[in-house]
């Protein structure tokens, strides 16, 4: 369960006595409602809006990670954007909920940058994913479920960093002193020319890179590195810590340029976001944003006697990636036929997931004499 959101509007009577731990959970997970809140709930698998899970009650398997506030504006629900996800009839049954007053002045304040501080608005912008805004507030707030935090709050555990294994967990070790963190902070430092600058606290960092922007530009590649930093050191922290792998410098700043390129890939960049800075290898995305647009006829070839041709395809629009594809026999009869998002991906992993799905309803239907077809000229 989110530990952010608020709980148990609809909580019905349900007995705990002699049940099982297991039985119990089960039971009064089924029993619990999620109020919106501040919206910070899971669109797909929260029971927000009613009795079942939208992923449920749509049958959609694996559906990307989406909080129920990403799908507010500043004038309430973007009916548009839901659309997008969701059949209209229960676009039309989400849009006549009245909002929680509390999740309506939230959203309304994060869209206008009405925050508390100067860094606290300037982690709101067009460029990053809402989640990934939010884990940056998360952080400001020390909101992170790390061996200190948990220690506090009477947790007992003895605490080792995964980053020397030297020091204890705390929040300024992970994302700002410990060798990890240093290195990184030291490899984009030099990239962008922010250098001397001393790390006595998060927020000072982040502000060292915001001061480098031209006022009141929000929106521009300096704002977002230092998110990406901490998005990256916190996801790779736990990869480590969960998923017992290495723990490196050299990962965190791979991870961070994959960001950075996965929303070029997904168009989000422009010039504005890098003025001041073309000559960032990163502001090549620029150049990439007019696309080609070219006329060919395409047509399908049947496949030799005996054979199953398999054509899958994907796309990517506004950072959310998807695809299908089709079997069809050797006289061209539709053998089975998908459709699937992806969440947020680029176009090359797009289509390879595509296929990889495809292949494995390929395996599952035990289809044989498979000839695959892609258009991807990556
Ligand atoms: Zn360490």
């Amino acid at each position: 369960m989110p530990s952010t959101s608020r709980v148990c509007i609809h909580l019905k009577l349900w007995s705990l006595d002699h049940q099982p731990p297991g039985v119990v959970s089960v039971g009064a997970e089924s029993h619990i409602r999620w109020c919106s809140g501040k919206g910070f709930v899971d669109f797909w698998y929260d029971r927000w809006l009613g009795d079942t899970p939208l992923a449920a009650m749509l049958e959609v398997d694996n559906p990307p990670h989406m909080l129920v506030a990403e799908f507010f504006s500043n004038t309430g629900w973007n009916s548009g954007k839901l659309k997008q996800w969701i059949p209209d009839y229960l676009v039309v049954q989400i849009c006549q909920r009245q909002l929680f007053p509390e999740l309506a002045n939230e959203m309304e304040g994060l869209r206008q940058r009405k925050g508390s501080s100067m860094l606290f608005r300037l982690l709101w912008n067009d460029i990053l994913p809402l989640k990934v805004s939010f884990f940056a507030w998360r952080v400001l707030c020390n909101w992170l479920p790390l061996d200190v935090m948990l220690r506090n709050k009477g947790v007992v555990l003895v605490s080792r960093c995964l980053c020397c294994h030297q020091e204890e967990e705390s929040l300024n070790h992970l994302f700002l002193k410990g060798p990890v963190a240093s290195r990184v902070w030291e490899h984009f430092g030099r990239r962008f020319g922010i250098l001397d600058v001393v790390r006595y606290s998060l927020a000072s960092v982040w502000m060292s890179w915001f001061d480098s922007v031209s006022p009141g530009q929000v929106d521009h590649i300096r704002t977002v590195v230092p998110t990406l930093i901490l998005w990256s050191l916190w996801k790779l922290r736990n990869h480590a810590r969960f998923e017992n792998l290495a723990f490196s410098a050299q990962q965190v700043i791979v991870m961070v340029n994959v960001f950075v390129d996965q929303l070029g890939a997904a168009r989000i960049l422009n010039a504005t976001h890098f003025r001041g800075d073309g000559n960032n290898p990163w502001a090549a995305w620029v150049g990439r944003q007019a696309r080609r647009v070219e006329c060919r006829t395409v047509s399908w070839q049947r496949p030799s006697p005996h054979y199953y041709k398999l054509n899958t395809d994907a796309s990517v629009y506004q950072g959310r990636a998807s695809g299908g594809g089709l079997l069809r026999n050797m006289d061209g009869n539709l053998v089975f036929a998908f459709y699937k998002e992806f969440g947020e991906s680029d176009v090359l992993m797009a289509e390879s997931l595509s296929l990889m799905h495809d292949l494995l309803l390929c395996s599952e239907r035990q289809a044989q004499n498979l000839l695959v077809e892609v258009d991807s000229e990556q």
